[in-house]
């Protein structure tokens, strides 16, 4: 059984990702039970990964990074995610995170922040959603006010990913309540400065080896050269960085929905039952086979939107029907892949079991299905192009 040749990747990226294998199965898979534990992986294990090359590896020379490409990073998330490994959030901080800084940041930031990203010194975060809203993100309430040279932040977020551990983080403000979505501003907050605290490390139903947390910024004093990019354009900065965003979790799903099903092969040919091995019953052979035809065309499409990306030419809607569709065909695959494993698939210790469950968190974070049916929607039914 192989999936399909992926000829985006050259030998140098094939290299890496036998690299990236090894480290993810060396450092990462004996630790991420007790990541689960713990609700995080602790601060020494991103600074290993910092010293291995896996942190920002697309950040050019003179921030510190490799200066290599965005494939690079991608491969970091599909070997995570092919041990089914929740945590760290490393995929977030180098794909997500960092590239709000070096697009939008001044180059005294850039210089300040970016190589201890590369390093692993510091941890990032992006930091949208507050208690009372998430997907209409111009409806958020946290206040940035400008006083003298600097600016004010007061306000609340939650579902914060690597918010326990963050030390940068790119938060987004109102700074004209009046406006809307022309009325945000985007600020990088450092976990140093006075004013800052952390709530809870949240309790969720699965991604376990994943912080998220609450954060609050009371009276927060920020330097004017924390303002990523102009002053009320913030929301444009997160609707242009949200397709990279929206295609990571493509790129996750992809590798996660490869990963359940090689459990599930490898499983239901051991596994017997009524004296023949369950991978004999046509039941089982016709749906590994339909899930097989699924994974390829999700492999193949997948591809294409990272294609389509590195030409500059993934828009919003290309993203939000990636994000879509990969987020429930993760669902759907690990779904029928628990029911193949029976009452195994249930158990903890089995990782379809935690898979399934872990997986039910992407068709809701980094925007809706709903949301993303919206973007398309207006495009195919409204003409707007987005
Ligand atoms: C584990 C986890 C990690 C997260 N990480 C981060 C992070 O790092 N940074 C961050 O900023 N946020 C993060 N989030 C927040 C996440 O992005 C939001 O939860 C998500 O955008 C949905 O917002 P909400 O929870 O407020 O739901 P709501 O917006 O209240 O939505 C509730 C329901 O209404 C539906 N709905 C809303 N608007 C519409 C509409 N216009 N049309 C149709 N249906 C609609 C939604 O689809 C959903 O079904 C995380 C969340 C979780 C659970």
């Amino acid at each position: 059984m192989e999936f399909l040749p992926r000829p985006l990747f050259s030998a140098d990226h094939e290299a890496f990702r036998d690299q990236v294998r090894r480290f993810c199965e060396k450092e990462v898979a004996p630790h991420h039970a007790s990541g689960e534990q713990a609700h995080g992986v602790p601060r020494a294990a991103w600074q290993l990964a910092g010293r291995n090359g896996l942190l920002c590896c697309w950040l050019p020379e003179e921030y510190g990074g490799p200066g290599g490409d965005l494939l690079f990073d991608l491969i970091v998330c599909e070997e995570l995610g092919r041990i089914g490994a929740t945590g760290p959030g490393w995929p977030l901080h180098s794909v997500i995170v960092a590239p709000y800084i070096a697009h939008h940041g001044t180059p005294r930031l850039k210089q300040q922040v970016l190589p201890q990203m590369v390093s692993g010194e510091k941890v990032g975060a992006i930091v949208m959603t507050e208690p009372g809203t998430g997907s209409d993100v111009a409806a958020i309430r946290t206040r940035a006010e400008r006083r003298g040279d600097q600016w004010v932040i007061n306000g609340q977020k939650t579902f914060i990913t690597n918010g326990h551990n963050a030390d940068v983080m790119v938060v987004a403000c109102k700074t004209d309540p009046e406006r809307g979505a022309q009325g945000v501003s985007l600020f990088v907050v450092t976990s140093d400065m006075p004013g800052f605290s952390r709530g809870k490390n949240l309790q969720k139903i699965g991604q376990h080896a994943q912080d998220t947390a609450e954060l609050f910024f009371d009276n927060v004093a920020v330097p004017d050269d924390h303002l990523l990019g102009e002053v009320n354009k913030g929301f444009k900065y997160l609707m242009q960085e949200l397709a990279q965003e929206r295609l990571l979790v493509s790129v996750q799903c992809q590798a996660r929905a490869e990963a359940a099903f090689e459990w599930t092969v490898q499983y239901v040919k051991e596994r017997q039952a009524f004296k023949q091995r369950v991978a004999d019953f046509q039941n089982t052979r016709f749906k590994l086979a339909g899930l097989f035809a699924e994974l390829q065309a999700g492999r193949a499409y997948c591809d294409r939107l990272i294609e389509l990306h590195l030409a500059g030419r993934l828009d919003a809607v290309g993203a939000s029907s990636g994000k879509l569709w990969h987020s429930e065909l993760l669902a759907r695959v690990t779904d029928e892949c628990l029911q193949l494993h029976g009452g195994y698939g249930y158990m903890q210790e089995y990782p379809i079991g935690r898979a399934y469950v872990d997986a039910r968190i992407e068709r809701i974070y980094a925007g809706t299905s709903e949301i993303m049916k919206e973007i398309i929607a207006r495009s195919v039914c409204d003409d707007i192009k987005k």
